[in-house]
């Protein structure tokens, strides 16, 4: 039997997560943690059964205790109820299913208390990754990436790590998002929901803003960085908008290794369950006699000024991707409440960037502080 835990349950990784544990026979939730969909959580406790469950308030968190009082299971609230999900006594794995910087606590007390972690929680690597890493191999535990294009990363190096071979260059795919090909003047003019049209995937809502700016393929590099020891500039964003391959690795011989599948989040999950053990998962099989072409372009660096933005985030380092990921998390936000147009996303992480003095090799409170300085000269300015 695995024991495992998961911080944002009712989001599109946590669900997921949850049918690939429905779908095996060996496989036991112990902890459950949502934000405010509690009618969900209930559905959830009451289907696995975890030790115990936590939610963003306390408010929500007694209206849920009630609720669910004939199981006699503690629901908790706030970062104390993020913590002791993650470290829940029996779970092995920490899946990381929460969004935004929240999760960089508890995914420390939990690298500290001896938990693997299935990463979906980029926001983690990319502010703190220079203290994550070197923390989970200090403490022995592995960090697992769920992301499907560092999945992809990561099988494409299974065996090439242990016999010593170096990696050239990591060629992060990208679909392009809804808007590839559009001119400046094109965008200025996209609406709310022509972004959140992902053309393959299905995800979160703020996650599917960020792969229509690309910036989430900028903190995907970020992400990279991080969890395979490279420089930034050996990650390389590779335009593929049919989303087949999911990434590939170059070694020193000029072999390009890749991974190629149907775009299905569970696939990724599965393998950080259950690495490095494949198992049988229903879904849709690639068809190459049907798979009419698979094309490639260079990301417009131009039109889609975040990568660009988070390419120079991370190569400054310290607190600047700190800043770029608050600016847009904040940015995003206002665009999805409809207070400003898809443009002024990218502006506005720009000039945060430019307003901010980058602190080298920030401890978890300088980042958290970073953060809260970006925020207020967000709101200050917009
Ligand atoms: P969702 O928005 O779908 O889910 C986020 C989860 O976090 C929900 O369970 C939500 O709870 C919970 N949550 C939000 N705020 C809080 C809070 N303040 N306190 C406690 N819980 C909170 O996000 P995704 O699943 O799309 O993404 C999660 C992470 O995975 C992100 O870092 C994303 O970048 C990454 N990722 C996602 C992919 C995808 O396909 N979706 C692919 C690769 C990476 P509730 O809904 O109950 O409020």
């Amino acid at each position: 039997m695995k024991y495992i835990a998961i911080l944002g349950s009712t989001g599109s990784i946590g669900t997921q997560t949850l049918e690939v544990v429905r779908a095996q026979q060996d496989i036991k939730v112990t902890a459950l943690s949502a934000g405010d969909n509690i009618d969900l959580l209930e559905q959830q406790i009451r289907e696995f059964r975890p030790a115990l469950a936590a939610v963003k308030t306390e408010e929500k968190a007694k209206e849920l205790a009630l609720r669910i009082s004939d199981l006699n299971i503690p629901v908790l609230s706030g970062m104390d109820g993020l913590m002791a999900v993650a470290c829940e006594k029996k779970a092995e794995v920490l899946v990381t299913a929460i969004v935004g910087m929240l999760g960089i606590r508890p995914t420390i007390a939990a690298i500290e208390a001896g938990k693997d972690i299935a990463l979906a929680n980029k926001e983690t690597l990319v502010t703190a990754g220079h203290i994550i890493m070197p923390l989970a191999k200090k403490c022995g535990v592995r960090i697992l990436p769920v992301d499907s294009e560092h999945s992809a990363i990561f099988q494409s190096l299974n065996g090439e790590k242990e016999h010593g071979n170096k990696i050239d260059k990591i060629l992060l795919t990208a679909s392009g998002g809804p808007f590839r090909g559009m001119s400046r003047e094109e965008l200025s003019q996209v609406r709310l929901e022509d972004a959140l049209k992902h053309p393959n995937w299905v995800m979160g809502r703020k996650i599917t803003i960020d792969s229509a700016t690309l910036v989430n393929k900028g903190l995907e590099v970020m992400e990279a960085r991080w969890l395979f020891g490279v420089e930034m500039d050996q990650v390389q964003v590779v335009v593929q908008p049919q989303s087949v391959i999911h990434s590939m690795v170059e070694y020193e011989d000029g072999a390009v290794i890749a991974q190629l599948g149907t775009p299905d989040m569970k696939l990724p999950i599965q393998y950080a369950l259950y690495y490095p053990e494949r198992r049988f998962l229903a879904g849709d099989r690639l068809d190459f006699a049907k798979l009419a072409q698979i094309t490639f372009e260079a990301p417009d660096f131009e039109n889609f000024h975040g990568l660009s933005l988070a390419y120079k985030a991370g190569r400054r380092g310290g607190t600047l991707p700190t800043v770029f990921n608050a600016a847009n998390e904040r940015a995003v936000q206002k665009f999805l409440d409809r207070e400003i147009g898809y443009l002024t996303i990218t502006d506005m992480i720009e000039a945060a960037m430019e307003h901010h003095t980058v602190k080298e090799n920030p401890t978890v409170e300088e980042i958290l502080a970073a953060e809260q300085e970006t925020y207020d000269f967000i709101e200050s300015r917009w």
